[in-house]
């Protein structure tokens, strides 16, 4: 990754390397911060960069801080000046993956709750191949974490310790990605994405309760099959052999965006091809995202 001139790092536009941290931060020894990863989207007509859906960003944010009972930080609005801001001092006109982190820099005892650092990142970043050519995923022998251990639910930094481990796995087992089941043996989700299956025209995903993020592409997917293709995404749990009966599986998250899995435990998912509702879903999505579709202008923040 090449890094961009400049961060937003506690109340300020910095150069990149001047956005640290202590080691000895709670965030440092502990893992102690909370994020959101977003995107923006350049459209060439318009000339503008559109930030996806940041109001329910923000939501998941605050949601995150108040479970880990952070002391409050900076406003949504300073939040949104500073977002553009640093879209403007690091030029981005062209398809963005932004992280905006609260952490605790404290460098005391682990139960407190403040003082909280805020670091916002935009860095260019295209989507990946395998959003047209599809990925090859792995059920992984590490399980998703409950809730009554570290909510799946709160987007904090310590969880990715689970997604990581099985990344690292699927990865050195030759495959794309994980799919992590629950501790009740139900399918959860991918280490950074939320899964869907498609069997008889039907659209199944986990639900709520599943040890899965309450991922904001995952509903913005219910939504679209719902207001495009008039079709009722069923929210319950998923049985790990159903993924191998799905005529169609993709995954789905901001930065992932939508892509296909196309084997899952090296078996063809369908035929092994992208799937046809997976990949109508995709179009409709990245027309919304970019704003070639107009509809859901609310889900669209223009930065210039
Ligand atoms: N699950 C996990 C564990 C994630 O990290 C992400 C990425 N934020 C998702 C699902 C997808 O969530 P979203 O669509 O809000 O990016």
């Amino acid at each position: 990754m090449a890094a961009p001139e400049f961060v937003y790092h506690n109340g300020k536009i910095v150069p990149w390397s001047d956005a640290t941290l202590h080691a000895f931060s709670l965030a440092g020894k502990y893992g102690i911060g909370v994020f959101e990863g977003l995107r923006g989207y350049w459209n060439d007509e318009d000339e503008q960069l559109y930030l996806f859906r940041l109001a329910e960003h923000f939501k998941r944010y605050a949601f995150s801080q108040k479970a880990m009972r952070f002391d409050p930080g900076p406003s949504e609005e300073e939040l949104t000046q500073a977002i553009f801001d640093l879209c403007k001092a690091n030029n981005i006109r062209c398809s963005a993956h932004l992280r905006v982190s609260a952490f605790l820099t404290n460098e005391g005892d682990m139960v407190a709750t403040g003082p909280v650092g805020t670091t916002i990142t935009a860095i260019p970043r295209p989507s990946a191949s395998q959003v047209k050519k599809g990925a090859s995923a792995q059920i992984s022998s590490w399980i998703r974490m409950p809730d009554n251990v570290m909510p799946a639910r709160i987007k904090c930094n310590a969880n990715y310790h689970n997604s990581r481990l099985a990344s690292i796995q699927a990865k050195q087992d030759g495959y794309d990605l994980p799919i992590l089941l629950n501790s009740r043996g139900k399918v959860s989700e991918g280490p950074t994405t939320c899964i869907f299956l498609v069997k008889d025209g039907r659209l199944i995903t986990p639900d709520v309760a599943s040890d899965i993020l309450e991922s904001i592409t995952r509903q913005t997917v219910i939504e679209i099959a719902k207001e495009y293709l008039d079709l009722t995404t069923v929210e319950r749990d998923v049985d790990r052999s159903e993924l191998i009966a799905a005529d169609e599986v993709f995954h789905c998250g901001t930065g992932a965006e939508i892509a296909p899995i196309t084997t899952i435990d090296r078996l063809p998912v369908g035929d092994g091809q992208p799937g046809s509702l997976t990949t109508k879903l995709q179009e409709i999505y990245f027309s919304l995202v970019t704003g070639k579709d107009r509809n859901h202008p609310e889900w669209r923040t223009p930065v210039y």
